[in-house]
């Protein structure tokens, strides 16, 4: 910080005045900064990418999964960890009941998915987006893309407005909501961390939480793009089962992805530094893709199927029970830990046929479809996390408010809070209800300022 801004005298500039500035035009920003317009203010909201919404629009795989529709207000909060408790006060005002009548009010049908999964009728994130737009323009917030903000301007206990590249631009209150650091192509690159911290706030350092799984094996390029709704995973040390969870799962080029692995990324790159620090074998991540049956009824299921066909290609059986290229992976798996005493296959897998099979081959064929194993390298890097965690600590905003508890007049909300979430619309259900209350109190807080 110069000497200037920390006496907060800055040079003479272009200066423009708003009550309300809102950085950063994600769900969170413009849902404050309409909420704001709808309280009175004359807000401006600044966005640096050339339109609003980037990460928005890709969320939920384009379709955008737009909250959770749990209705149990002390349910919905231990989704969010300890930090959750913080969460109460906003989502009382406007948590997922008023989230949804919000956006059907603002005419967007949606409907609820497994899982209490809202998403909008239209399987389409854009008609989210537009909920957003309307609303700041029947507020007439002034919106104004390609705008970097640089910094925060501020005296000792106050906020003053913020600087852009040329101009500076005067505000009573200015809210937050530059995001976290998943995908910084999206526009989120941790600005507003950088200005929390010269506040004086403390920023956990984000990392991806929310992240797919890089594994070891390189063959798994070749399932690549299959995707299971629901499976059994578990991930192990050694023969030691550490945690266990259903979910989807989905198979990429490089690992595994989809919420089930999303949801266990944090657990699963503690367990790989655990496990590290203690000089042992990475962790793996068994998949079971008969969740449902235990060992001894798939083993019958498989004996039925060799015992109707005999003189078919056994790969040609496991191709009826698994989708091909599985199939085909899970046989070569169960070749290649062929040790001795396993019996004669009677020739490569192309040719065994039903009738050939030797029972300790079904048994690890059977063992490989229960306990399929990936061994965890490392997770993969931000640009592909669907939330970081990390950011400011709940301790430090009051969430009746959502102002910082250092710095009057300044508000943060959106994914710049340091709160651990799922995936399933969590994420999102976060930031309408803070940037919601930020911007009622940054309106309020700019006519008390006012006189
Ligand atoms: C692939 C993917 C899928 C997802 N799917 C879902 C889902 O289905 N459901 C769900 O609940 N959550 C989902 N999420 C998470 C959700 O998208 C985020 O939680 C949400 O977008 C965060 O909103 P935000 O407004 O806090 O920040 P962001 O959306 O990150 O917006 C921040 C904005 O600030 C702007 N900005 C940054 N710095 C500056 C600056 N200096 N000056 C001006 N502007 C600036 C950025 O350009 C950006 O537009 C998904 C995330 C990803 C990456």
């Amino acid at each position: 910080m110069t000497a200037a801004r920390a006496r907060g005298t800055y040079p003479a500039m272009n200066s423009e005045s708003y009550d309300v500035v809102v950085v950063g035009a994600g769900p969170a920003g413009l849902m404050a900064a309409g909420a704001a317009a709808t309280a009175g203010a004359r807000v401006l909201l600044l966005e640096k990418n050339r339109g609003p919404g980037h990460k928005l629009l890709i969320s939920g795989g384009g379709r955008c999964n737009f909250t959770n529709a749990e209705t149990d207000m002390h349910r919905l909060i231990s989704r969010y960890d300890t930090a959750g408790k913080a969460l109460f006060s906003p989502f009382a005002r406007m948590g997922p009941a008023q989230v949804l009548e919000f956006f059907a009010s603002h005419g967007m049908p949606y409907k609820i998915e497994d899982n209490k999964r809202a998403f909008p009728c239209s399987d389409k994130s854009n008609s989210v987006l537009q909920v957003l737009l309307d609303y700041i323009d029947k507020g007439n917030v002034t919106l104004r893309t390609h705008t970097t903000v640089k910094a925060l301007r501020h005296d000792s206990d106050r906020v003053q407005g913020v600087e852009l590249e040329n101009s500076t631009i005067h505000a009573e209150s200015v809210v937050v909501s530059t995001g976290g650091l998943a995908r910084p192509d999206t526009g989120s690159t941790g600005d507003g961390f950088s200005w929390l911290e010269q506040m004086g706030h403390r920023v956990v350092r984000p990392e991806p939480s929310l992240v797919p799984v890089v594994v070891e094996e390189d063959w798994v390029t070749e399932l690549q793009g299959l995707a299971f709704a629901e499976l059994r995973i578990s991930l192990r040390l050694g023969e030691k089962t550490i945690t266990k969870t259903d979910g989807k799962v989905l198979f990429t080029h490089f690992g595994l992805s989809g919420p089930g692995i999303l949801n266990l990324a944090t657990r699963i790159s503690q367990a790989a530094a655990d496990a590290h620090n203690q000089g042992e074998p990475a962790p793996t991540i068994s998949l079971n893709f008969f969740p449902t049956l235990d060992g001894g009824s798939l083993d019958r299921q498989l004996q039925n199927a060799l015992s109707a066909y005999p003189r078919r290609r056994l790969r040609t059986i496991l191709e009826s029970m698994l989708p091909p290229r599985l199939a085909r992976r899970v046989l070569a798996e169960a070749l290649a830990h062929s040790g001795s005493g396993t019996g004669n296959t009677g020739g490569t897998d192309n040719e065994i046929t039903a009738s050939e099979v030797p029972k300790q081959l079904r048994k690890r064929i059977v063992a490989r479809m229960q306990d399929f194993r990936l061994t965890y390298r490392e997770l993969q890097s931000e640009d592909w996390a669907v939330v970081s965690s990390g950011g400011v600590p709940t301790d430090e905003i009051d969430f009746r408010s959502m102002e910082s508890k250092l710095l009057r007049g300044l508000f943060v909300c959106g994914d710049m809070l340091n709160i651990d979430r799922p995936s399933g619309g969590y994420s999102l259900q976060i930031c309408w209800a803070t940037g919601y209350v930020a911007g009622l109190s940054a309106a309020d807080a700019a006519s008390v300022a006012h006189g």
